[in-house]
């Protein structure tokens, strides 16, 4: 829980913000770091920090499996945190929150236990060209499991989903709809509803990637009605190493287990075992109880401030990041889509993406190039790589102004 001198110092605005995230106050070679990867990965808050570092310090226990006081409180502590991703994303039970490694896993266990279950040859599965690789290859493998076929709903030159793609491609054979929230390398946000509302009536379940979204924008699971909803931690300022899988209880219920270990059973013996509830039948061995805990931490502080304001500032950055880059010769901004999150891809004309990732260090500008594990989305547009610069409720205009100046001196010297 934050305490309330911490609470109230963040209740106040954004620009107070900043002093809560230790490692964004550093100077690298010389420079004030501007930190503008976040579309890889967030910075921490003390309160997470003082969260994680006080659950070793004090209550540190395994969860589920003692009567002695340290395993009590660190249960408590971990299924109090269930509750608060419950709150976060406004599901309807808590038993439908499962912890897991991350989006990564999250997806690979409906993949496997959903999927696997489900889907038999000549099933389809839809995904888009937009996808993260981790929304991609897991369900290549199930296609290659149960004979199943994947099609991809096609997007266009300014990186939307062509809805008329998605509504052709969908069938009585779509089994399932796999599709992210926003594009982690054009910052696109999908019109989700729309395709959930479809995806249902041709019978299929719905997964969200909600890796980019959750830190950017406020997530109702019961008003999308989405089936699944997988996102990271520690891309909502949170440890890494835990994620989040929220699916509908009648779903997970009729789900077989994933992994199989301590935890995940009700009874073991060598001629039959039985297994446990949801969501501990997704839950083998010994979770990520700190880390799990410094996502609740995590999730509260982004409440109190409130999407809202977030969203808003975010926005605010990326139009004002947009305007100004383009004042730079020779720049192609990459996904140009109406409703988009803090996310700007770009290449400079005749410039290779990694010497100007290289340069931009040199200045203390953090931000991400290369094909962002999305090479569908790179092949789209004709390219290997990109710069990214992708913004989160810390960042502020002088951080926008520091990489408008890295990227004139990069292009000055590399022309
Ligand atoms: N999906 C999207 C859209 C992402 O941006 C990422 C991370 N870059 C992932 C999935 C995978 O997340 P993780 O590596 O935390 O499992």
């Amino acid at each position: 829980m934050i305490a309330g001198a911490a609470k109230r110092r963040i209740d106040t605005d954004l620009d107070h913000v900043r002093a809560d995230f230790p490692a964004l106050d550093q100077q690298i070679s010389g420079h004030p770091l501007a930190y503008l990867d976040n579309g890889a990965s967030t910075h921490k808050p003390n309160a997470v920090i003082d969260a994680v570092t006080g659950f070793y310090r004090h209550d540190y226990a395994n969860v589920h499996r003692g009567i002695h006081t340290l395993s009590q409180r660190a249960t408590d502590q971990f299924e109090r945190a269930r509750v608060t991703v419950q709150e976060f994303i406004k599901a309807a039970r808590h038993e439908e929150i499962v912890f897991t490694r991350g989006t990564t896993e999250s997806i690979n266990l409906v993949a496997q236990s959903y999927g696997r279950n489900c889907l038999e040859s000549g099933d389809e599965i839809l995904i888009s060209t937009l996808e993260h690789h981790s929304n991609i290859v897991p369900w290549q493998m199930l296609c290659e499991q149960t004979g199943a076929r994947l099609k991809i709903i096609p997007i266009s030159d300014k990186g939307e989903l062509d809805m008329d793609g998605f509504e052709s491609l969908l069938s009585t054979r779509t089994r399932i709809v796999a599709i992210t929230h926003v594009s982690n390398a054009l910052g696109t946000v999908v019109p989700l509803k729309e395709i959930i509302d479809s995806a249902h009536q041709s019978g299929a379940v719905v997964l969200i990637d909600g890796a980019q979204a959750v830190a950017h924008l406020s997530v109702d699971v019961v008003a999308l009605d989405c089936d699944f909803y997988a996102f990271s931690s520690h891309k909502v300022f949170g440890p890494t190493g835990v994620g989040v899988l929220y699916g509908k209880h009648d779903l997970l219920d009729a789900m077989p287990p994933y992994q199989g270990g301590g935890d995940m059973i009700k009874t073991v013996s060598f001629e039959k075992t039985t297994y446990n509830d949801v969501p501990y039948k997704f839950e083998a061995g010994t979770p990520n109880i700190a880390g799990v805990i410094g996502l609740a931490v995590a999730l509260e502080y982004v409440s109190i401030l409130g999407l809202d304001l977030i969203s808003t500032h975010e926005h605010n950055l990326l139009e004002y990041a947009s305007d100004r880059i383009l004042g730079i010769p020779g720049v192609k901004i990459i996904g140009t889509a109406r409703d988009k999150a803090g996310i700007l891809s770009f290449n400079i004309d005749g410039l290779h993406a990694t010497d100007i990732g290289t340069l931009l260090d040199h200045q203390g500008v953090a931000i991400r190039v290369g094909h962002h594990c999305a090479m569908p989305v790179m092949t789209r547009f004709g390219l290997t790589s990109t710069c990214r610069a992708s913004f989160a409720m810390y960042n502020n205009e002088q951080d926008v102004d520091a990489l408008i100046s890295a990227l004139e001196k990069a292009r000055d010297l590399l022309t």
